[in-house]
Formats: structure tokens, sequence, C-alpha cells
């Protein structure tokens, strides 16, 4: 098998010199994700040195490291090696004979990149690369492309930002040639005034489009006339995506699916598509929509997209479904959502939750959204009707913001309902455990930080 870097090429791309001839077949910044035969980049952190487990690097099977202070082992010497990793990026990014995909978005970045992968593999025959779990930002990006074999045929990237100026950046690195944005929606508002900076940052994702590179943008979204004003400043390519009649990729019909999650026909104007995907919830559709459109323009194959939508499974943390074998007896279904929590987030899984049908009752474990700024205790009021239509009888609450949504709760809801507010997530989940039954339908969802993944491993694990 060819080699990922061979160390005169990675000299010549970071502008150093090789202290031994080497090959690396995989790229980590993190000393714990080193395997045998890895290149490792010494980055240097406002707390965190690289260079301080070189010693480990090597002790793993690293196969030689990008430094800037000299090292016993194979090395390469430069001056500044964060600058180093951007410049293998470029270099993996020119070699690449690739179609290129970037995914932004405010919400659903890693389900869609994980499905618009799980299409394009198969499409390609397992040609396909990507970047690993939601590594987007300015290390995750160059990163995930150093990482890319050269002789893929697609790879998709997961492009994130927080401030405006980040994505800019970022996609002159990625040069997509079809360029997503999922969803435009107030999460890390607290670092914007408005949501239309929002939609004004996402689009700048456009900026570094390829000559004739595709934007794929969602129809239904209220900013869509501004995302789509701001690509085509670079492009005359656009394929929308949504629920519409006008948008060209589009969900004609969504039906129940006989075995759980909806069968969707979908029209790509000349042509439609009949495929299922396993989680129910629109907004499952909406990021399918997308991985349509971006497939079309990527020149995938369409029909291998349908059938390997229908193969996916959710991910951990973000839709994934379990079936709990209760002690009591019986089995309750437990919808993972514990990895992130935001106001568009919110409503899309409660809207989710308000469809889903069971023997049981629907309990509700969610946790405070971060990240909102001074909106944060509007958000957390508004929170209440969402989950008032959910028709969640059990309500469970965590995080301190939440008391902003038990408030209005009462209000809202038309439906007899009781509310918990948890101090921790282990106070949730001993509520959950009180509460549970044959045939419940539990829902978990709150930021990453709050510690709700615990909640679900305890309960999946019987712990
Ligand atoms: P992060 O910024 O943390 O990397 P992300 O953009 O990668 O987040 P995902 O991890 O794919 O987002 O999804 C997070 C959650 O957002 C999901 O668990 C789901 O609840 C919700 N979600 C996914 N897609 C959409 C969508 N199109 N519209 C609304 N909510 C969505
Ligand atoms: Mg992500």
């Amino acid at each position: 098998m060819m080699a990922l870097w061979t160390s005169s090429e990675l000299a010549e791309a970071v502008g150093g010199k090789a202290s031994e001839i080497f090959e690396a077949n995989g790229v980590a910044f993190d000393s714990r994700e080193v395997g045998k035969g890895d290149l490792f980049f010494a980055l240097k952190g406002e707390q965190s040195d690289g260079h301080l487990y070189l010693d480990k690097v090597y002790a793993a099977g690293g196969a030689g490291a990008i430094v800037s202070e000299a090292t016993d082992g194979p090395h390469i010497l430069v001056d500044d090696t964060t600058d180093a990793l951007n410049a293998l990026a470029k270099a993996s990014r020119s070699r690449t004979g690739a179609k290129i995909i970037g995914v932004t978005g405010s919400v659903g970045k890693t389900g869609t990149k994980e499905a618009l992968f799980a299409a394009l593999e198969r499409s390609s025959m397992g040609k396909a690369h990507r970047s690993l779990k939601s590594y987007n930002n300015h290390v995750g990006v160059p990163l995930s492309l150093s990482r890319m074999p050269a002789d893929t045929e697609f790879g998709i990237f997961e492009m994130g930002m927080n401030h405006a100026g980040e994505l800019s950046r970022l996609t002159q690195l990625v040069r997509p040639d079809v360029a997503i944005i999922t969803a435009i929606a107030p999460a890390h508002i607290g670092h914007f005034s408005s949501v239309e900076e929002i939609a004004d940052a996402k689009a700048e994702i456009f900026e570094g489009l390829t000559a004739v590179g595709t934007a794929v943008i969602p129809f239904d979204s209220p900013h869509y006339e501004r995302l789509k004003s701001a690509a085509l400043k670079h492009t005359q390519n656009i394929l929308s995506f949504g629920f519409s009649e006008q948008a060209d990729v589009r969900a004609v019909d969504i039906v129940p699916a006989p075995r759980g999650g909806s069968l969707v026909t979908a029209s790509l104007g000349d042509q439609s598509l009949c495929f299922t995907i396993s989680e129910p919830g629109r907004h499952w559709v909406s990021n399918a929509l997308a991985v349509l459109a971006a497939v079309r323009a990527a020149g995938g194959d369409l029909a291998s997209a349908g059938l390997a939508l229908a193969e996916l499974e959710g991910l951990a943390g973000r839709g994934k479904r379990h079936k709990l074998s209760l002690v009591s007896g019986g089995s309750a279904l437990l919808i993972d959502e514990s990895y992130n929590a935001n106001p568009v987030s919110m409503k899309a899984t409660l809207a989710q939750l308000a469809s889903e049908a069971g023997k049981g009752k629907k309990i509700t474990v969610l946790g405070a959204m971060g990240e909102l700024g001074e909106a944060a205790r509007a958000y957390h009021e508004a929170l209440a009707e969402d989950i008032a239509a959910s028709g969640a009888s059990i309500i469970i609450l965590v995080g301190d913001e939440m008391a902003h949504t038990a408030a209005k709760l009462d209000e809202a809801l038309d439906h007899n309902a009781e509310i918990f507010h948890a101090a921790s997530s282990s106070d949730a989940l001993t509520e959950v455990a009180k509460q549970i039954g044959d045939g419940d339908i539990l829902l978990i969802k709150g930021s990453n930080y709050l510690g709700l993944a615990s909640v679900v491993s305890a309960l999946v694990n019987g712990e």
C-alpha cells in the first residue's frame, strides 16, 4: 500500500528537513491518539505543548514528528508546528483529484457529514474520506485534510465556527467543490448580535468554492435569500433542498416506515428517489435531502446514496436509539441526544418525540442549552412551549437555566405532567429509574457539558 506521506513529501510540504527517511500512514496531534506508523504534530497551545509527549509518541510506534525543538526520534524541524499543519493540509488539498465537500451549519453538521460519507463511500467503492468526530475547527480541519489519502475520490469535511471570520480561513484550506449549509439557528448566539450575523458567518464557506463549485442551501430557512445572495457572489451553481415545492431537491412525500423511521420520496427535478431513514423526525429528512443534493453536485451515485441512507443508524449522542430492558420487567425506548442542545435542535427533537408512538408514557430529561449569552433566559423560557407540545408527562430538567423553563411550563402545558428539577445528571438518573416503565419513550437531551451522556450509559449498561 502507498504511504499516506513519505518524509520527503512531508519535508517539502512543511518546508523543513527530515532527520531520516520515514513513512507515515496517519496523522495526529493528540499523543493519546498516536498509533503505529502515525505522524505526530507537536503543537503548542496556551495550556499544552506537544513536545512534552514525544517520548510517548515514539513509544506508541509513532513514525515521526513535526517539531519546533530538536528531538532524538525521526522528525522534521520547523519554525512553527501550527503553520506546518496548515501547510500540510494545503499540500494534501493540492495533490488530490478528489471532489471535496465542506459541511457547515448551526446544527446537523456531523449527522450530515456521516450520512454523506456513507453515501459517497458506497458510490466510490470505499474511496471516500471524512473528518472524524466533530473535528471542525482551526486544528481539526487541517488535521482532517492531512489525513486524506492521495487516491481519495470524495473528501467530506465538517467545518464549524464560533466567530465571524473563522470559516473564511477554513474554506481557503478546504477549497470545497461543494459547500453545504445544513441550517441556520441561534447556536453560539452569545458570540453574535443576531441570527442574520450567524447566517453571514456561515456563508463565508462559499468564499473558498472552486471555480465551478456548488452551494447547497436550505430552502425553507428564513435566511434562504441571504444565503443565496452570498453564494451568488462566488458561484452560479446553487442547489436548494427542503420541503417546499420550489426547492431543487425536495421531499414530496414522507410516510412512517414499517420498521420505524420515515419512508421518503424525494424529487431532484428530473429524477426521483425513494429511500428510508431509520430515525423519525423531519430534521433527519432535511439532512438527508442535503446529502442527496451534495451527492448529485459531486457526481456521486444517487441510487447508492439511497441504499446507504437506509442503513444508517443514529450516532451516539445525536439520536441513537436504544431498547432498554427494565429491571421491573418490560422494555423502554431511549433516544440518546445527550451530546448537543440549542433552541433549534431542541425544537426538532421535541417535535420528533411528539410523533413517536408507544404504549407507555413519554419522559424527557432535558439539560440547559449553552452558549446563548444574554438571550439565554428568553430561549429557556420559550422552550416550555416545545416541551408542552412533545406530549411528555414526566419532565426532568437539569441545570440552573432550566428554572426559566420550569417557570413557564405550567402555563404552557395543556395536559397533566410531573416536573422535576434535578441538580445534577446523577439526580436525573435517580428520577428516571423511579419513573420509567414498560413501553415508555425516554428522550435525553442537553449540552454536552452537563454530562447527560453518563445517564445514557448508566441506563444502557444497566449500571
Ligand atoms: P457541533 O457544532 O456540536 O459539532 P453539529 O452541527 O455537528 O454540532 P450534529 O451533531 O450533527 O450537529 O447534531 C446535533 C443535534 O442537532 C442532533 O442530535 C439533533 O438533535 C439536531 N439536529 C440535527 N440536524 C438538525 C437539523 N437539520 N435541524 C434541526 N436540528 C437538527
Ligand atoms: Mg459536529
